[in-house]
C-alpha cells in the first residue's frame, strides 16, 4: 500500500455527517450497471429441490432488480442474457460486458451444494434432489478484476444492506466439507468471499461481483426465494448498494 493509498477510518456517524453535508456526487442517469444474468437458456445451472433450473430464478430476480434501479433513476442499466453453452458463454458476457463501459457489474446466480451432498426426495412423483443442510447468499469478489478495490467495497455494501435486512449469508464456503468449493472469507462481518478465477469477475474491466442470491437446494429457502416479500428484499439492498456505491465513487478509488 502506497501512502496515496492511506485513507483514515473516520467513524461511521462523521461519515455520515459528511455525506449529509455533501450533495450527492453520483449522476445516476450517467452510471451505468450490467445486470449479468447466471447461466442460459440452453445451460440452466443448477437444479432447485423442486426441479425449477437456477437460470429461471436468476432470470426473474434480475429483473426485478433492473427495473428497482430504473425506478431509482438508473436507467442505463443493461440486462445481460447471455446464450448458449456454459464456458464459451463467460467469455461473451465478459466482451460484451467491457463494450459497454460500465460503471459496475454484478452477477445473479442461486446456489446449490457439491453433489456428494445431495439427498434424495420425492417430488410430484419425481425423484428429485435437494440438501437441507446450508443457506444464505453469498457474495464474490476476484482480486484478480484490476478494480479489486471498487470489486470490494461494492460487494461490502451488498452485503451490510442484506445483513440491515435481516438476511444471513452462508457460512460453508470457508468449511472443508465443500471441497473444491471452498474459499476465503474477506469480510466475515458482512459475508463476502474470494474468488479469484471466475471468469466474470476476473476479465470484467470494471467493479464486478458475483452474488449467490440465496440456495435453491433447500427445500424451504426455494420457497422463500419465490416469494414476493424475498425478491422484494434483495432488490432493496442492491438498489440501495448501488446508490452508496455511485455516490463514493472515484476514479482513483478503484486503483488496486
Ligand atoms: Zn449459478
Amino acid at each position: 500500500m502506497s501512502l496515496a493509498d492511506f485513507k483514515p477510518a473516520w467513524p461511521e456517524e462523521i461519515r455520515q455527517a459528511r455525506r449529509e453535508r455533501q450533495p450527492s456526487k453520483c449522476d445516476r442517469s450517467q452510471f451505468r450497471v450490467i445486470l449479468d444474468v447466471g447461466h442460459t437458456a440452453e445451460a440452466l445451472g443448477a437444479i432447485s429441490a423442486r426441479n425449477v433450473p437456477e437460470y429461471y430464478f436468476n432470470y426473474r430476480l434480475a429483473a426485478q432488480i433492473e427495473r428497482s434501479l430504473i425506478e431509482d433513476g438508473f436507467d442505463k442499466i443493461v440486462l445481460l442474457v447471455a446464450r448458449g453453452p456454459a464456458r464459451p458463454s463467460l467469455f461473451d458476457r465478459v466482451a460484451r460486458a467491457n463494450r459497454l463501459s460500465a460503471n459496475l457489474f454484478v452477477s445473479i446466480h442461486h446456489d446449490s451444494v457439491p453433489d456428494k451432498l445431495l439427498e434424495s426426495w420425492e417430488f410430484e412423483g419425481k425423484e428429485s434432489h435437494f440438501s437441507d443442510r446450508f443457506r444464505g447468499h453469498s457474495i464474490f469478489v476476484s482480486y484478480e478484476n484490476r478494480h479489486r478495490n471498487g470489486s470490494l467495497l461494492f460487494g461490502r455494501l451488498l452485503g451490510k444492506q442484506l445483513k440491515d435486512r435481516g438476511l444471513q449469508y452462508a457460512r460453508q464456503y470457508t468449511q472443508p466439507i465443500m471441497g473444491r468449493y471452498r474459499r476465503k472469507l474477506v469480510d466475515p462481518d458482512v459475508g463476502v468471499y474470494r474468488y479469484d478465477q471466475l471468469i466474470v469477475l476476473r476479465g470484467t474491466q470494471m467493479p464486478a461481483v458475483l452474488l449467490e442470491a440465496g440456495s435453491i437446494i433447500n427445500r424451504e429457502e426455494e420457497l422463500q426465494m419465490n416469494s414476493a416479500e424475498r425478491l422484494d428484499l434483495i432488490s432493496a439492498s442492491l438498489t440501495t448498494a448501488v446508490e452508496i456505491f455511485c455516490d463514493r465513487r472515484r476514479p482513483d478509488r478503484f486503483r488496486r
